[in-house]
């Protein structure tokens, strides 16, 4: 299928245009700027719709409410791009857009840090869409088919904006299938530039890391830890380290730069280690990395922390999310509680704990209060250090985008 330019589909004769009109609940919800728009809250619509052309969306009185990106394949229909008086979805508007993500990043990073997030989704305006700096590597991470038609566009835009050496695209699992059928594209394709021999090399903070772009999870790295990472370093000296769900021990050399005695990874994944293992290597010439001891350990989680073995002085507990649907919601709160209480059983008496949670549909009230639970159940003496919510280039601009959060607790001796 030949892309659709975006001037086509706005230029698109008022007549044949797709126009949506929805509910009274759903019309309050897009004029207060939340950003999507359910299937089930649409009851009218003059034609089927196509995969990422835009669809209007007008309200009781018949007047411009939003234009958004059409997705007839997810329960998300459309992603509303703007909301408001009448505007016109051209080049200058995509454009402007980028920009606006672009500047928002501007005084974030130094040349030390050259693996960050450029643009956020939703909250950076682009619904559905991720864009991740590693060094002169672009991936774009798509999460709707609603972009596939405008991936040719949008390439040419991002090209002449951000300079860089490749491009890769990545796709969320429930894409693969229409992106390839529909579209000739795949998960980890290259749109521009070479293919990499192997992991790409970037900085964060001054510390070398490797990213497996074409394949690893997320992008191919955690870059919404960054701060938290920090501030395990200004903590680990002299310290056990255990970082647990470990990935590829971006935590662990952190703690290791940090003067860390060791550093152990816990990680149900061997491919992670392994990963973890080259990123100590290419650190070396750190002298808190080259003196810190480090080792690997493959192992379910939940169960070895659940065994006897071992005292840790500090703790990072960062799982993957416990729920990834709305109703895993309670399940989830009681297995933070359950991995919190086991963490702290295995802290040694001013052991320090940095507990995280992923899961958007655990707000960061809940976990919070479920972690400090565990502590109290414990019987031991605790301050709270700190939490951290979600870093400036991972803005989150709706309650569904808030994700990330984690919490710091310090027993006492
Ligand atoms: N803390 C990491 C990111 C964690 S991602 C960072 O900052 O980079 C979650 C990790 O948990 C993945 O590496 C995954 O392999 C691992 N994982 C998932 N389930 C697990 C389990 N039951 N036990 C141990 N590790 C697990």
């Amino acid at each position: 299928m030949k892309p659709s330019p975006i001037h086509a589909a706005t230029n698109q004769p008022a007549a044949t245009r797709l126009r949506l009109r929805i509910t009274a609940a759903a019309e309050s919800i897009v004029r207060s700027g939340h950003p999507w728009l359910f299937a089930d809250s649409i009851h009218e619509s003059n034609r089927a719709g196509q995969p990422g052309e835009l669809a209007v969306i007008f309200d009781r009185k018949d007047k411009f409410l939003a234009v958004g990106l059409f997705d007839p394949g997810s329960p998300i229909r459309v992603r509303i791009l703007h909301a408001g008086k009448p505007a016109t979805i051209d080049a200058a508007w995509w454009l402007a857009r980028l920009e606006q993500a672009l500047v928002r990043r501007d005084d974030l990073f130094d040349a030390q840090t050259t693996g960050y997030r450029l643009i956020h989704g939703e909250s950076d305006g682009w619904p559905g869409l991720v864009l991740d700096r590693y060094d002169t590597t672009l991936v774009l991470k798509i999460y709707t088919a609603a972009w596939l038609p405008r991936l040719d566009e949008i390439l040419a835009l991002f090209q002449k904006k951000i300079p860089c050496e490749r491009i890769v695209l990545r796709l969320s699992r429930n894409i693969h299938a229409v992106a390839e059928n529909k579209f000739q594209r795949r998960d980890g394709q290259i749109l521009s530039g070479s293919t990499p021999s192997g992991p790409v090399i970037f900085s964060e903070s001054g510390i070398r890391f490797e990213a497996d772009v074409l394949r690893g999870q997320k992008t191919g790295f955690f870059l919404d830890q960054r701060e938290n990472r920090r501030e395990v370093e200004t903590l680990a000296r002299g310290r056990r380290v255990l970082n647990a769900f470990s990935f590829s021990g971006g935590f662990s050399v952190y703690a290791a730069r940090g003067g860390a005695k060791s550093v152990t990874d816990l990680d149900i994944s061997a491919h992670a280690l392994e990963s973890a293992k080259r990123n100590f290597a290419l650190n070396q010439n750190f002298p808190g990395v080259a003196a810190c001891r480090h080792e690997t350990v493959q192992a379910d989680a939940f169960e070895w922390l659940a065994s006897g073995a071992g005292k840790f002085d500090l703790i990072v507990l960062d799982p993957p999310s416990l729920a990834k649907r709305a109703a895993e919601r309670e399940g989830a709160i009681r297995a933070y509680e359950r991995l919190n209480s086991q963490g702290i059983e295995k802290l040694t008496r001013d052991g320090i704990l940095v507990a995280g949670s992923c899961s958007a549909h655990v707000s960061a009230m809940e976990f919070f209060d479920t972690v400090r639970h565990a502590a109290i159940k414990s019987g031991r003496k605790f301050t709270e250090l700190k939490t951290l919510r979600h870093p400036p280039d991972h803005p989150a601009g709706f309650k569904e985008a808030e994700y990330l959060k984690v919490i710091y607790l310090e027993f006492a001796a």
